[in-house]
């Protein structure tokens, strides 16, 4: 262990060597079954043929030049990003927060472009945006915001899958310009909202001239059944951000826009060094292209079919659950007690998983699992569960 690292991070005792499909390898060669995927970010697997060989190439021939000239991977993805979601114009940047910082940015151009003085942003309760200062004033965790006062302002907060709590805002509060919201709270603890909520914040922000900008970045890329998670309600937003799956590993994030969103940052708005360089956007790429041409996104709405039904069998009559909540392959099984023991719990059973909101285990697979694999990972999360005792 280097004492050079900031204690940024509490990480677990195990550091792995080498990758393959849904496997891990450690050090001493102890093989693990990777159900997180580095949180929604590996979701084709490790070493995905495809993948590896647009890096490769793309390494080979040109990794950085500037956005002083035009980057013909950039367009390639940019094209395809708006096929896959009839969204119109992307920014590129590096990370999900910065996808977030960039449609924050946006919306507060936005309202000051039509004189609205002192923009705010409905944000929700138990939200995730990022810890950069905008998106962690923007994300609704005080743990995330501790200690680092004075926040951004700008944020107006309400609960989640409330809408009349969003009517009531709309009444009351002219200066609204947007929504930032997750179709699923990944980090909350796998929230899941009532169907139609989405659609009833797009006709708020229709009837009040706001943007609705949707936190696509644990939720999209295939994760949901989907390529996006809105696409599960008959709506389109005005903004989403990507980042996590994109790049299969290689960081790209991405705020993507669309109608009165789509031109509302103008040269010299903003901007990124590293933002959508070949590399990272040739891989993308290869990451969009491999999910279309193996349908990926059915497979994982089927899997997660199997999946859920497998754990609601295997758990059925745990004194332990409260309940079992998926859309797609984002999982979360909320027990009654905190569970964070069972991260370590799991490791020593060779399998990764991970404990978000203090009493919600939370599964990300690989999009890529096959019948029996999506059978293994059942079988070690419900021998992890029952093994767990009711504590109080
Ligand atoms: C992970 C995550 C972010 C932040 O992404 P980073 O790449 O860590 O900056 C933002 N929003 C949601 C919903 C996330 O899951």
């Amino acid at each position: 262990m280097s004492k050079h690292l900031i204690s940024a991070y509490q990480s677990l005792p195990v550091s792995f060597s080498k990758g393959d499909g849904i496997h891990l390898w450690d050090q001493d060669g102890g093989q693990y079954l990777d159900a997180l995927c580095g949180i929604s970010v590996t979701s084709l697997g490790h070493n995905y043929p495809a993948v590896t060989e647009a890096i490769q190439q793309q390494a080979a021939t040109l990794l950085h030049t500037s956005n002083l000239y035009s980057i013909e991977w950039q367009q390639k993805l940019a094209d395809l990003i708006c096929h896959l979601s009839g969204m119109d114009k992307v920014f590129f940047g590096n990370s999900g927060a910065e996808a977030n910082e960039a449609a924050i940015k946006l919306a507060r151009l936005y309202g000051n472009k039509q004189d609205i003085k002192d923009p705010q942003i409905v944000v929700m309760e138990h939200s995730f945006h990022g810890r950069t200062m905008a998106t962690l004033s923007a994300t609704g965790n005080r743990k995330v915001q501790a200690g680092f006062e004075p926040l951004v302002s700008g944020f107006v907060r309400a609960p989640y899958n409330d809408v009349d709590s969003i009517q009531a805002i709309a009444a009351n509060n002219k200066k609204v310009v947007a929504i930032l919201v997750e179709p699923v709270q990944g980090e909350g603890g796998i929230v899941i909202p009532d169907p139609g909520y989405l659609s009833a914040l797009r006709e708020i922000c229709d009837e009040n001239n706001w943007l609705l900008m949707l936190d696509e970045i644990q939720t999209g890329i295939a994760r949901s059944g989907k390529m996006f998670a809105f696409q599960h309600e008959n709506i389109i937003p005005d903004v989403m951000t990507l980042a996590k799956a994109l790049g299969n590993g290689v960081p790209i994030g991405a705020c993507v826009t669309r109608g009165k969103a789509a031109d509302v940052i103008q040269p010299g708005n903003h901007g990124s060094t590293f933002g959508g360089n070949p590399l990272a956007c040739r891989t993308a790429c290869a990451v969009l292209d491999s999910i279309t041409s193996h349908n990926l996104t059915e497979n994982a709405a089927q899997r997660s079919t199997q999946l859920v039904a497998l754990l609601r069998e295997g758990l059925k009559g745990n004194e332990n659950l409260v309940e079992i909540r998926n859309l797609g392959l984002l999982i979360g099984i909320e027990l009654k007690q905190n569970c964070q023991a069972l991260v370590t719990d799991a490791l020593a059973r060779g399998l990764l998983l991970n404990v978000t909101a203090e009493k919600v285990v939370r599964l990300l697979p690989p999009l890529i699992i096959n019948e029996a694999q999506t059978a293994e990972i059942a079988e070690k999360v419900i021998a992890c569960i029952n093994a767990l005792t009711l504590t109080d």
